[in-house]
Order: structure tokens, then C-alpha cells, then sequence
């Protein structure tokens, strides 16, 4: 539920980005009109029994995949322990370029794929370890073991936020008090991509997760307080330098939707808490 509201906090698409989604559609052959525009960012959910060319797109006349269809939108994966290790390992390439490139003996085609992936996945495959109240994991060891490993270290990587989402109990759902809207949210994202694309007005980046290394030590910058606590998780969480550099870019986002103009400790505090799965599983 969580991921499907995702495109509802999202900035609207600009024209560009209209377009180019747009393009994708009407070459994959999905455009429910003629010369219609698509203006809603995609939303894209593969089953499980995905293959590695419905990820990334192919066939004889190369046809774009999921990866590109969710482009400039989200692709999410529930339940990814269950996707085919080659669909899962095909999406490294496309996640890290932003674009797919498909070879046929003729020609060589580019497809963008510049999108937000979102996965789910239970903590073991009955779903209920490290669960406390009235019901207990049935799993062996190895068995939890096997199901975790089916999500490589590379992989894990490359994603930003690891959350833990607790089961909601009957009286939250019960509850009566209202939520922030999404629109309100919005319009939080959309303060702080103003202050993006303030930042990187003279570079090609368009926003805080597609800094170069070269940005990241220049707007990224920690005081003592931020270095001494990044250094101390770096070494007890044994961090990835690719690890590293999510949880600066993270951190840059955090002060932004919080109008803070330099990150400080309790910003790296809370992205290197959104590096869960290092730390419980792989770390
Ligand atoms: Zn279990």
C-alpha cells in the first residue's frame, strides 16, 4: 500500500519528462490513445515469474522492459526474494546507468531507465522472525538464511532506504487522527527539489542521488559531530564505499526537507539508521 502511494508524494512531471515517458509508452505500444501525453508518473509491479528480458526489455524488434517503462516513476518488486536471480542481477546495470542498451546483430538500442525502484521482502519465508507477540518463526536457520541470500550484497547496495515496517495494530488502524495528505508531502518534496535544482543548476545532476563523487564532497560536507559518527557506523556496520556515499546523498536530502542549508549529526544519524539490512542481515 505504502508503495503504490509513492507516485502521489512525487513531484509532477515537467513536459521533458512527459515526453520522454511518453515516447517509451508508444514504443512498447502501450498508449491507450493516439497522440495522448502521459502526464501521471508511471507506477510498475512485475510478477514474480518476471524474466531478465521483461526487466530490461529485448525480443527480435527490441522492445523497452520494465526497468524503462517505470522510467522517471516507480518500479516496485513485492516480495523480491522470490524474483529469479537473473532478473534481479539484470537490474544492477540499468539501476546504476539510467539507461538500458539492447545489441542485435544489426543495431544498438538505448532506453532510458532512470527510475525509483521500491521492493518488499519478509524477514524470513514464513514471515514472522524477530516477531515478539503471540506467533513465532517456523524457519530453520538455513532456511532463513537461503531466503536472505537470494538478495546480493551489490544489490542491496544500490538501494538507498532499508525500512522496517512493523505489523500495524487494530487500534492505529481504528485510530481517528488524520494523517498529512499527500498533497501536503508534496509540496515538502517539491520545496526540496527547488533547493536541488538550485544546487545543480550548472551540471547535468537533477537531483541529490545523482551526485558525481566530485558534488558529493562538495555539498555533502560534515562537521566534526557528522564525520566522527559516520566514521564510528563505518567501521561497526563494515559499509561499502558505495555504502558510504548513499548515506552522504541521503543525508543531503534529509537537511533539504528540512530547509537546513548544511547536514548535521541528526541528519547522518537518520540515514545510517535507513541502512538496516546492512546491519542486521549482511553486517
Ligand atoms: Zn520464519
Amino acid at each position: 500500500m505504502l508503495a503504490r502511494r509513492i507516485p502521489s508524494i512525487l513531484p509532477c512531471m515537467n513536459r521533458q519528462e512527459s515526453l520522454e515517458v511518453t515516447k517509451i509508452y508508444s514504443i512498447a505500444g502501450l498508449l491507450s490513445e493516439r497522440g495522448k501525453l502521459v502526464q501521471e508518473r508511471p507506477f510498475r509491479s512485475p510478477h514474480h515469474t518476471v524474466s531478465s528480458v521483461g526487466i530490461v526489455g529485448g525480443g527480435q524488434i527490441p522492445k523497452p522492459g520494465e526497468v524503462s517503462l517505470s522510467h522517471r516513476g516507480v518500479l516496485f518488486l513485492d516480495e523480491l526474494p522470490e524474483f529469479s536471480k537473473s532478473a534481479l542481477e539484470v537490474l544492477r546495470q540499468p539501476l546504476e546507468d539510467k539507461e538500458v542498451t539492447l545489441s542485435r546483430s544489426k543495431i544498438t538500442l538505448s532506453f532510458p531507465s532512470d527510475f525509483m525502484l521500491i521492493s518488499s521482502m519478509n524477514p524470513c519465508p514464513c514471515g514472522f522472525y524477530g516477531y515478539e507477540e503471540d506467533r513465532s518463526c517456523t524457519c530453520t536457520p538455513h532456511q532463513v538464511q537461503r531466503y536472505r541470500s537470494r538478495i546480493s550484497g551489490p544489490l542491496l547496495d544500490r538501494i538507498d532506504l532499508h525500512v522496517e515496517v512493523p505489523r500495524v495494530n487494530f487500534e492505529t488502524i481504528s485510530s481517528k487522527s488524520v494523517p498529512e495528505s499527500s498533497e501536503e508531502i508534496r509540496s515538502r518534496v517539491n520545496q526540496a527539489r527547488q533547493i536541488q535544482q538550485e544546487r545543480f543548476k550548472e551540471s547535468a545532476t537533477l537531483c541529490n542521488s545523482g551526485m558525481v563523487p566530485a558534488q558529493i564532497r562538495k555539498h555533502c560536507e560534515l562537521d566534526q559531530d557528522g564525520k566522527g559518527l559516520l566514521h564510528q557506523s563505518f567501521d561497526r556496520l563494515g559499509l561499502s564505499a558505495r555504502a558510504h556515499d548513499r548515506i552522504l546523498k541521503v543525508a543531503r536530502t534529509i537537511a533539504d526537507l528540512a530547509g537546513e542549508e548544511k547536514i548535521q549529526v541528526a541528519h547522518v544519524a537518520e540515514a545510517i539508521q535507513y541502512r538496516a539490512l546492512d546491519r542486521k542481515f549482511w553486517g
